[in-house]
């Protein structure tokens, strides 16, 4: 898997090395065993997918992790990239708004013993209600519909969001369908919008972010 991510730009000693050492079939029924080594997004239950390895590659690659750093990751799902960035070092904290996988995962992380909080809800307003921030790095693992303030409020000066954005979003259009998302790097060189550094890099496909109101 490792060879492959590289022929696909994939260039950090650090991500190759965790995605070697994180075995993703450990995340995934074992009906997926065969599976859980090809590049392709597979069901975790709850209608939600674990993304490809080579998206799990990419948005670490993009995030600049270095040993240390507090990572909060919204959309825990099956666990896999959680892992993934506790193993290169960072302190993840990680928020799933369904709770038969934020309790099914939390506890399979304790179990195979990655140091990553756990936390039920809504991601759209980032982890505002514990005091943990703020972050050096978030990354959102469901496509959004924009950039949430809330989580550029709990980024750090300097700090990093990697976040796939629904690509039709600022689009005039009257099309329903989403043809996949954009993934956005912004760093934040300042609070307001202006002086956020965006970059994109190529369209991705996300399972949905919801925000509260669907939670219900
Ligand atoms: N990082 C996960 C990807 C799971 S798919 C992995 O490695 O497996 C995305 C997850 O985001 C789903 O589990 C979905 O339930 C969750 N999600 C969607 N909207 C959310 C929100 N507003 N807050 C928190 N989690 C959300």
């Amino acid at each position: 898997m490792c060879e492959q991510l590289k022929l696909q730009g994939i260039t950090d000693e650090a991500v190759l090395k965790a995605m070697g050492d994180v075995k993703r079939h450990w995340f995934l029924d074992s009906a997926f065993d065969a599976l859980a080594y090809e590049d392709r997004a597979l069901k975790i239950g709850a209608e939600q997918t674990i993304s490809r390895p080579s998206t799990v590659a990419m948005q670490s690659q993009l995030l600049c992790v270095e040993r240390g750093m507090k990572v909060l990751e919204i959309g825990t799902g099956s666990g896999y990239q959680a892992a993934v960035l506790s193993k290169m070092g960072a302190k993840v904290f990680s928020v799933e708004r369904q709770k038969v996988l934020f309790d099914r995962t939390r506890q399979l992380l304790d179990d195979l013993g990655y140091r990553v909080r756990c936390f039920l809800g809504d991601g759209y307003m980032g982890l505002a209600e514990a005091n943990y921030g703020p972050y050096d790095r978030i990354i959102v693992t469901c496509g959004a519909p924009e950039v949430p303030q809330a989580l550029m409020d709990q980024l750090k000066p300097d700090g990093i969001l990697v976040i796939p954005i629904d690509a039709q979003s600022d689009a005039p259009t009257d099309e329903e369908e989403v043809q996949g998302q954009k993934m956005l790097r912004i760093t934040k060189k300042g609070d307001t919008s202006k002086d956020w550094v965006r970059e994109e890099f190529g369209i991705y496909s996300f399972v949905p972010m919801l925000d509260g109101r669907a939670m219900r």
